[in-house]
C-alpha cells in the first residue's frame, strides 16, 4: 500500500499516469490531500468513482486523529494527543501569537537522543513518522479549530534530523503552492545537534530557521544533559551552525532550558555569551518544565531575569520564552507519557 499523503505532486502524477489517468487528476488529488486535508478517498467527489476505488485498494492516507485535546484557560494554547493509523500516539501543540497560529509538531514516536530533561525520551524510541503523518497533524488541528495555521515548529516529540528524508519531504509538501503554501521562513526546525545533518540541511538552501537545543555551555555539562554531545561536541556544533548561517543567510536560534542549580550560574551565562560572539544568533531562555521523573525545577523569576540580563550586557540577543499552556502540561512528551501510565 502506498502512503499517498507523503508523495510530492510530481510523484502523484507519475503514479496516476501509470494508471492511465490524465495528468490533471494528480492536481485534483494533491488539492484534496493537502489543501482540503481530506482523510478519505470517499470525500473526493470530483474524482471518478473507479479511480477512488483503485486509490482505496492500493493506497492509504496517513491520518492523525484527535485522541485527547486540552485547551489552556490561560492563553488558548491547544494541546493534542494524536492517534496514528497504527495506534501509536504523538503530540502537537497549537499556540496563539499576534501573527497567527503556530503548531509544534512531532516527527517521531519517542526519541533516541536521551536528553535528561525531556519526557519524550523516557520510554525510548518506537518509530519515525512519515511526511504524511506530520502533515496530517497540521490538517487535523486546522480543521478542528476552523482556522489557518501559518507557522510550523518541528520541536515536538522526536529529533527531526534523525528522520531526515521524511522531514525534507514534509517541508517540500507543506511549502508547495498547490498545498498549504507555507513560507519556508515560517518553518523552524529544532535539533539537539546532529552536525552532519545540519550541514546537509544547509546545502539544501531552504530558508527555514534552524534552532539548536543547546542547554549547556560546557562540554562536561552538556555530555551529562545531552548524550549527543559525546558524538558532536560544542565546538563542532558551533562550526556546523556557522556553516548553516553562511549558506542560508539565516540567524541560528539557540534554545537554552534553565535548570535551577545545573546550568543557570553566572559562569554559565558568561560562557554562553562567549560562544555566541561573532555569530548571527539569538538565545531563547526557557524555564524548565517540571517533569516528575527528572526532578528538575527552574529558578525564581528574578534569577531567570538576572541570567538574561547578564547575557544582554555582553551583547547577546537573548529573550525569555513566555510559558504557554502552563495549565495543560504543554511540555513535549508529557501528555503521551500520561496516556502510557493510564
Ligand atoms: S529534547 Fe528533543 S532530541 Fe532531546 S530527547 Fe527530547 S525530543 Fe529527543
Amino acid at each position: 500500500m502506498t502512503d499517498i499523503r507523503s508523495l510530492s505532486q510530481g510523484e502523484l502524477e507519475d503514479l496516476l499516469t501509470q494508471w492511465g489517468q490524465p495528468r490533471y487528476r494528480a492536481g485534483q488529488l494533491f488539492d484534496w490531500l493537502h489543501k482540503k486535508g481530506a482523510d478519505s478517498f470517499a470525500e473526493m467527489k470530483n474524482l471518478p468513482a473507479a479511480l477512488r476505488e483503485q486509490l482505496a485498494g492500493e493506497c492509504f492516507i496517513a491520518t492523525a486523529a484527535v485522541e485527547r485535546k486540552l485547551v489552556s484557560q490561560l492563553d488558548g494554547t491547544v494541546k493534542y494527543l494524536f492517534r496514528l493509523r497504527d495506534g501509536e500516539m504523538v503530540e502537537g501543540v497549537v499556540m496563539r501569537y499576534k501573527h497567527g497560529l503556530s503548531i509544534c509538531l512531532s516527527t517521531q514516536v519517542g526519541c533516541k537522543m536521551g536528553c535528561s530533561f525531556c519526557a519524550s525520551t523516557l520510554a525510548g524510541f518506537v518509530r519515525s513518522l512519515t511526511a504524511g503523518e506530520m502533515l496530517a497533524q497540521i490538517y487535523t488541528a486546522s480543521r478542528d479549530l476552523g482556522e489557518r495555521i501559518g507557522n510550523v515548529v518541528l520541536m515536538g516529540i522526536g529529533e527531526p534530523l534523525d528522520n531526515y528524508e521524511q522531514v525534507l519531504r514534509f517541508i517540500r509538501n507543506v511549502t508547495s503552492p498547490k498545498g498549504l503554501d507555507l513560507s519556508p521562513r515560517h518553518i523552524t526546525l529544532s535539533t539537539c545537534g546532529l552536525c552532519d545533518q545540519i550541514r546537509r540541511l544547509a546545502d539544501e538552501q531552504l530558508p527555514i530557521t534552524l534552532s539548536i537545543s543547546l542547554h549547556a555551555p560546557f562540554d562536561e555539562m552538556r555530555d551529562r544533559l545531552m548524550p549527543v554531545n559525546r558524538r558532536y561536541n560544542i565546538a563542532q556544533l558551533l562550526d556546523a551552525c556557522r556553516y548553516y548561517s553562511e549558506k542560508t543567510g539565516r540567524r541560528v536560534s539557540f534554545e537554552y532550558t534553565l535548570i535551577a542549580g545545573v546550568n543557570d550560574t553566572p559562569a554559565c551565562a558568561d560562557r554562553l555569551a562567549q560562544l555566541c560572539r561573532g555569530f548571527l544568533s539569538h538565545v531563547n531562555l526557557i524555564p524548565v518544565n517540571a517533569v516528575e521523573e527528572t526532578g528538575y525545577t527552574h529558578g525564581s523569576e528574578r534569577e531567570i531575569r538576572a541570567f538574561q540580563e547578564r547575557l544582554v550586557r555582553q551583547g547577546v540577543n537573548a529573550t525569555v520564552r513566555r510559558t504557554l499552556g502552563a495549565d495543560i502540561s504543554a511540555a513535549c512528551g508529557q501528555l503521551r507519557r500520561q496516556e502510557q501510565h493510564n
